[in-house]
């Protein structure tokens, strides 16, 4: 689109996944709307990226779907089956020098050393906290001390780059089931491992490119899209936005930008308060290909928990172990991501890049001068953080949104902590009560 509609009823902000499905579900009702995205392409955080031979994804993304059983029943996806395998997960924790079946609660049975028995005595002596007041209290409760000290407290600690005791209870989601007393038993006293558990127990992917090809048949057929058209201001009384190609007039919008840029993109001061509380991670990934296969000591771990607070990453992740297809069958392909608190200055970019291929080439898995490509993207809003404000904040938010015609969508917008699948309907579910 080359001219910008300067006036539409409804104004849909940022083509991530939630703005393409809701957009979709507009223009199939033939509703009068308008796509705007700040980049060139849509696809937000679910995109994939192309550099010379290297395919990586933004970051690494997995589809977990609970309400849909594939791929092609997402609506407005336009997927087909054979083009998505359907996955087991292969999950390891890095801990003193071994590789532990995740999640480690159930394989006890692999934790090097007397963690090992320490981990069950803890669990068996777990402290009975009826009503736990903080993420740490639940998982200590739940798992407890040694379990969370080898790994619960520290890895979580790492994503979620803020103490757990800062954490509401409201971040136990379906994303950290109860545990199955049963099973930690069973997982520590018997070998095979028991990957069968968690909401991410299996996953699709594409079986031949990144997980970009949600995001582009989302986004195809969308006849009312505006992409290089960033938000930069909020009129939030007379519903107009202000981009660099011009002012666009609305009646109501749907927008999946983050709540907290959201509301300081309105300025108005009430909403700039409330704003002000909402804390959320930032996080770094690298994106490496290397010009030889994996080594065996990642065996075939997908992904790999690193709890160690020594090392500047929570977790890498290795494409090829995923996808034998999506990169050439001679290299590897790799994530390396590090979270960041909000209100900490980002690291020195060239600092942090010689901080973790340190730890890369002492644990024998990357040495830089074999990488082909390295490729690293900043997440300004990655994981939400459910501390004791956020709920309070954001309903009060919502409802001043509300009572302007303003209605969050997607993972950002919602400010929640919820998967792609939860995302895409969260975009439709509100388009269709526009209709
Ligand atoms: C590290 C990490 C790993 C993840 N892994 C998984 C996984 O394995 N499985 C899973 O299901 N989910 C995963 N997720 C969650 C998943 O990324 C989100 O659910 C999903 O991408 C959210 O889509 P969205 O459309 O709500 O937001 P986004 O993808 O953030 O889209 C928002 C859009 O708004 C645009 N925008 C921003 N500002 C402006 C502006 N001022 N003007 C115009 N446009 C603007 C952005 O460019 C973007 O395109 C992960 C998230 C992170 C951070």
């Amino acid at each position: 689109m080359h001219t910008l509609k300067k006036k539409t009823d409804i104004l849909v902000a940022g083509a991530g996944i939630a703005g393409c499905a809701a957009a979709q579900e507009l223009q199939d009702k033939e509703a009068d709307y308008l796509l705007v995205e700040k980049n060139a392409e849509p696809g937000g955080l679910t995109r994939s990226i192309s550099i010379g031979e290297a395919h990586f994804d933004y970051t690494g993304h997995y589809l977990h779907l609970a309400k849909f059983k594939s791929p092609a029943e997402l609506p407005y996806a336009k997927q087909n089956n054979q083009d998505w395998r359907l996955i087991k997960r292969r999950s390891s924790v890095y801990m003193d020098g071994k590789l532990v079946p995740s999640p480690l609660q159930y394989n006890l049975y692999y934790v090097p050393g007397t963690k090992r028995e320490r981990c069950i005595t803890g669990f068996r002596n777990r402290p009975k906290i009826e009503k736990p007041s903080s993420f740490k209290e639940y998982l200590l409760s739940g798992f407890g001390h040694d379990i969370c000290e080898c790994f619960l407290l520290p890895y979580n600690e790492k994503i979620m780059a803020c103490s757990l005791d800062k954490l509401s209870i409201d971040s136990v989601t379906r994303f950290f089931p109860a545990p199955d007393p049963e099973m930690i038993e069973k997982g520590y006293a018997r070998e095979g491992a028991n990957n069968d558990t968690g909401y991410n127990a299996s996953f699709w992917y594409p079986a031949r490119q990144g997980i970009g090809l949600l995001a582009s048949g989302l986004a195809s057929g969308l006849n009312s899209i505006q992409t290089c058209c960033p938000i930069e201001k909020i009129d939030i009384s007379s519903k107009k936005v202000y981009t660099p190609l011009g002012e666009i007039l609305y009646n109501r919008m749907l927008i999946s930008l983050p709540l907290k840029r959201l509301c300081e993109l309105t300025g108005d001061p009430y909403l700039l308060g409330l704003a002000s509380a909402l804390r959320h991670t930032r996080v770094f990934c690298l994106n490496l290909l290397v010009r030889c296969p994996a080594p065996e000591c990642l065996g075939d771990s997908q992904w790999i928990y690193i709890p160690d607070k020594e090392m500047p990453f929570y977790r890498i992740g290795i494409y090829s172990h995923i996808s034998s297809e999506m990169n050439p069958r001679d290299v590897s392909a790799l994530y390396v991501e590090t979270s960041v608190p909000d209100d900490q200055p980002l690291p020195v970019m060239t600092v942090l890049l010689d901080e973790i291929f340190l730890h890369l080439d002492r644990l024998g898995w990357v040495k830089r001068e074999d990488c082909i490509t390295i490729s690293a993207n900043w997440i300004g809003f990655a994981y939400v953080l459910f501390d004791h404000h956020r709920n309070i904040n954001v309903n009060k938010i919502m409802d001043i949104l509300k009572s302007h015609d303003i209605y969050p969508i997607g993972r950002y917008g919602l400010w929640d902590y919820i998967s792609m699948e939860d995302t895409i309907i969260s975009g439709i579910e509100t388009a269709r009560k526009f209709i």
